[in-house]
């Protein structure tokens, strides 16, 4: 089921693996970051030299704005047939009782309700009620999401919480229309998402709490949300994977 993929912070990490897989099963790939464009550009050229076709679109999944216009470059590839939801940031440790209200702003506006415009985005262009010819959504969850994070940040926990609900009520929605809309919760995962926290070791100094004693890479939770995305999944919806080694 080819066609056009939005991947929003698909230029590094996850969301730059799963850009790789959805290039290589096929999918033109639109994706988003924020303001990075060498990272941005290095991933379309990337995908370019392997014989995909890759667009990098600049934008914040947390301004509605940025989302219409992410979407409007989509379209611009062809028919939108799926959405990974990946963009998503964390802010340094801190309890709940320090955290500023624009650090929750921001944590809450980016993760949840950046996932809802995108959301909504892909569903007016899918659904088969629509006019669309169906497709699929993977959400990126946390392990972060049971664990509470406390301490740590709670707030990012709570948000991934809330994709973990998004998951299951946007799938049941969409469910009767073409969509499949399933979730993805990575575990400990070497990216530089720790050094935005202000831990770039975090992964490797974690890595003997992980049940398999190590940290996972970008390429294997790709491996799961391209799985997801596929015709192989194709009774598959409302949910979610963990991708944690056992965590
Ligand atoms: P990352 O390495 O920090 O990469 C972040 C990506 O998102 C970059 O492409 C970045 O673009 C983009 N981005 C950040 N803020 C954005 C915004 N407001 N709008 C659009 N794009 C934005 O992150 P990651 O570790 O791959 O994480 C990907 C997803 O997996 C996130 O949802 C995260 O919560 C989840 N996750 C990660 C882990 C882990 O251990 N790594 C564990 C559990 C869940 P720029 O380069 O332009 O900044």
């Amino acid at each position: 089921m080819a066609g056009v993929i939005v991947i929003t912070g698909g230029s590094r990490g996850i969301g730059a693996a799963c850009a790789k897989l959805a290039a290589e099963a096929g999918y033109d790939v639109c994706l988003n970051y924020r303001s990075n464009a060498k990272a941005a550009d290095g991933m379309v050229s990337q995908i370019a030299a392997d014989g995909g076709r890759a667009k990098a679109v600049a934008g914040d999944v947390g301004d509605n704005d940025d989302v219409i216009a992410l979407f409007k470059a989509a379209d611009e590839m062809g028919q939108v047939k799926g959405l990974i939801n990946n963009a998503g940031i964390l802010d340094v440790r801190a309890r709940v009782d320090e955290m500023p209200p624009e650090r929750l702003e921001r944590i809450m506006r980016v993760n949840i309700l950046g996932s809802f415009f995108c959301a909504r985005e892909a569903v007016r262009r899918m659904s088969t009620a629509k006019g669309g010819e169906g497709g699929a959504i993977v959400n990126l969850s946390s392990a972060a999401a049971r664990l509470g994070a406390a301490s740590q940040y709670v707030d990012y926990a709570a948000s991934k919480g809330a994709i973990d609900t998004f998951t299951r009520g946007l799938a049941l929605e969409v469910a009767g229309e073409g969509i499949r809309v399933n979730g993805v919760r990575p575990g400990i995962i070497d990216t530089d998402i720790h050094a935005s926290g202000g831990e770039p070791d975090r992964a490797r100094e974690l890595r003997d709490i992980v049940p398999v004693k190590r940290e996972g890479t970008a390429e294997e939770v790709a491996q799961a949300v391209l799985w997801l995305m596929s015709g192989k999944a194709s009774y598959v919806t409302g949910a979610t994977l963990d991708v944690t080694g056992g965590r």
